[in-house]
């Protein structure tokens, strides 16, 4: 038998993801050739340099839309997150594990615990009483109430209630606690059938029959909640990308996030983490199976082709990315990225002399192509040497909630406490409002209360330190604003290395969609004139950038706003001792994450784009899309494990990494 050649391009979260499943994956007897074995080459291009390790060095911490960003680039010191920053744990011990209800991004919490980094995983808690500046008045969420509305008019109480209950709103046009999809396979079917079920006045645009996959989320929004209801949902709840145009039915299964159950978590390392040791398994899987790996940073794929079965591709390096450089064959390849680096690719593959199939402007694999909204978005970190935030502000955010998890059930039965209290603690709640397990609470108070509600009984003093100190969480946030910093998240002091002197990180503004051209205009001065056109503007390849003098004075200016009241001056703020961002709206991905368009069978596109040649009447070749923009999961790195694993699966034989009968990685499309 000859060796075959495997080509994937992109290193990002998808990409290495592909490298380590064709590695270690297994197959039944007769497909096994199908994966890599002795003599055969894989190659792994990617467009940016990585620093995978000190043999495999870049410019900035791996995991493309995943990017670390430790203070002093010291991996032993505080870091913030200018990416991808955290993963929503599935517990996979849990008697319940695997039906479609259980929450949490099943993929990479496998592979974190099969990489072996489960023992820097650390929770990565939102409050539930965050701090808002919203129309320059500073409040906590659990200040609201109908005698002090936030500063809305918006009809029916919604400026009484928290921003996200927009969002319930509008969900419960066709989902209820007991009606609507609850598993993953439900909400499958839910997005190419969902309907509005409720009755709905004359006035309403939107009527009961709708389907909710042919309505822009926003004209619904727009609809039901009114101008000023739409305004308090979309400003208050951090994520502009949550209110565009994008497709209803998806919108209400994402919104729906706001529900208790999911336990955020992150790791120690840094979320960079994993896609080192990722890197790091895949170099050693290949050199202990004998299989040629050929890593090529700083080369992109320009253009590929199918001519006569035979897949053709061009490379273009870094320095001159529009170029041909290099040309190859491949017996399969991942085009590991998002739209936009496809799109590119496919502009090239227009413009080449060929007979042969060009997969990627077939017009069926352009429109799916535009299914998926590119959502740019911005991060701004800064370190600092105090937590002001906590010991200066005005309004400081509230960053300790407490939160009873199967876990502290089992530190209290350990700790003796009395087995009749846990199981009353364990139990659901009839009332939602005293739901105990999984619900973070702001106050120790809060806690408390709802506990002693519940046993019928008061705790002892020795009692309520226990339960209090097994279910303590730090929480990183977020506070949210209206402002362009949209939404301030605190790290603070996160450094591995304990006797360092303690350095406090904060994510100083995290913001999408039209925010991003606020900042993009203050990284040039008011005397400097732009030199590089956008479009072939890389930066967020070379890593992180510092900010410059104005727009460091401008976010100091709204954290100023956001944490000491709207007539602070800025230097309320301190100087910080570093500061940088990464702007998601360049090249190469155009997006920090995707969204699905309406208008499209969300399960179609995701079946199909992912093997483009399906979309071709009479054409089969191995070209394969795989990543976040074309998945179940958008805007989650579980997209992109996923998409990746569901070629595996169906085209090369490979065996589920999890049980996936309530789990199906992609949209089925019925
Ligand atoms: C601000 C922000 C916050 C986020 N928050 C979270 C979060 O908290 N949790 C979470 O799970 N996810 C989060 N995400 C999303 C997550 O980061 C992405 O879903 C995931 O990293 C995408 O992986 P991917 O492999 O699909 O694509 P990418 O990470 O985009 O990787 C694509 C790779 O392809 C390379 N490339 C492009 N063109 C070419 C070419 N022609 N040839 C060769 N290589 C090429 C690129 O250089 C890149 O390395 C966030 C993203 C951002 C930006």
């Amino acid at each position: 038998m000859t060796n075959k050649t495997y080509s994937i391009f992109g290193a990002g979260a998808a990409g290495l993801y592909t490298a380590w499943r064709l590695l270690s994956g297994q197959t039944r007897e007769h497909e096994h050739h199908k994966l890599l074995l002795k003599g055969d080459k894989l190659e792994l291009f990617d467009w940016g340099k990585y620093d995978f390790s000190k043999e495999d060095h870049g410019s900035r911490a791996p995991g493309a839309r995943v990017c670390t960003w430790h203070y002093q680039d010291d991996p032993g010191k505080s870091y913030v997150e200018l990416g991808g920053m955290r993963y929503s744990e599935w517990n996979s011990k849990a008697k319940d594990a695997n039906n479609g209800k259980a929450p949490g991004h099943r993929l990479v919490t496998t592979v974190i615990a099969k990489l072996g980094l489960d023992q820097y995983s650390v929770p990565f808690n939102e409050s539930d009483n965050p701090l808002y500046y919203l129309r320059s008045e500073n409040f906590y969420l659990q200040d609201v109430t109908s005698r002090n509305p936030a500063p809305y008019n918006a009809n029916n109480y919604l400026a009484s209630l928290s921003p996200n209950q927009g969002f319930t709103v509008v969900e419960d046009l066709a989902v209820t606690a007991t009606t609507g999809p609850q598993t993953r396979r439900e909400w499958d079917h839910f997005y190419q059938h969902g309907k509005i079920t409720a009755e709905l006045p004359e006035s309403s645009i939107f009527q009961k029959g709708d389907k909710l996959k042919d309505i822009g989320y926003w004209n619904l929004m727009f609809d039901q909640l009114g101008s000023e209801g739409y305004n308090y949902a979309a400003d208050g709840n951090g994520y502009t990308s949550n209110v565009i145009n994008w497709n209803a039915a998806v919108a209400f299964q994402a919104n729906n996030e706001f529900t208790p159950g999911n336990q955020y978590k992150t790791l120690t390392t840094g979320y960079s983490g994993m896609f080192k040791t990722l890197f790091e398994t895949v170099k050693q899987l290949a050199k202990d199976k004998g299989v040629i790996f050929d890593y090529q940073p700083n080369r992109r794929l320009h253009s590929i082709l199918d001519i006569d079965h035979v897949i053709h591709y061009n490379i273009a390096n870094r320095d001159n990315p529009n170029k041909k450089s290099a040309s190859g064959t491949t017996d399969a390849a991942w085009l590991a990225m998002p739209r936009y680096a496809l799109e590119l690719v496919a502009q090239a593959t227009r413009y080449e002399s060929h007979a042969g199939l060009d997969v990627l402007n077939a017009q069926k694999v352009q429109l799916y192509m535009e299914a998926s909204i590119m959502q740019p978005s911005y991060k701004i970190g800064m370190f600092f040497k105090d937590p002001w935030w906590l010991t200066q502000a005005s309004y400081a955010p509230q960053l300790t909630s407490y939160e009873v998890t199967k876990d502290v059930l089992l530190t209290l039965e350990k700790q003796q406490f009395p087995e009749r209290y846990l199981l009353k603690i364990a139990r659901p709640a009839v009332d939602a409002q005293a739901e105990i397990m999984n619900t973070p609470y702001s106050s120790a108070e809060s806690l408390l209360k709802v506990v002693e509600q519940r046993l019928q009984e008061r705790l002892t003093v020795p009692q309520e330190e226990q339960l209090l100190a097994a279910s303590t969480r730090n929480t990183i946030g977020p506070s949210v604003t209206d402002n362009p910093v949209r939404m301030v998240v605190y790290f603070g002091n996160n450094a591995t290395d304990k006797t360092a002197e303690p350095v406090y990180g904060l994510l100083a503004a995290y913001d999408d969609e039209m925010f991003t051209t606020f900042w993009q205009e203050l990284e040039l001065g008011p005397d400097e004139q732009r030199h590089i056109p956008i479009s072939e503007n890389t930066e967020p390849l070379k890593g992180p950038r510092k900010l410059p003098p104005r727009m460091l004075k401008m976010v100091r200016k709204q954290l100023a706003n956001i944490h000491f009241g709207p007539n602070a001056d800025f230097t309320a703020v301190p100087e910080p001792l570093d500061a940088a961002y990464i702007d998601w709206s360049l090249p190469p991905f155009n997006a920090g994450y995707h969204a699905w368009a309406a208008h499209y069978d969300i399960g179609d596109v995701q079946q199909k784009i992912r093997k483009p040649s399906q979309l071709i009447p009479g054409a089969d070749t191995n070209i394969f899309i795989v990543g976040e923009a074309y998945s179940n999961d958008q805007a989650w790195v579980e997209g992109a494990y996923c998409t990746a694993e569901s070629v595996l699966n169906d085209f090369f034989g490979v065996i589920p990494l999890i049980d996936n009968t309530h789990y199906p990685f992609i949209c089925s499309g019925k």
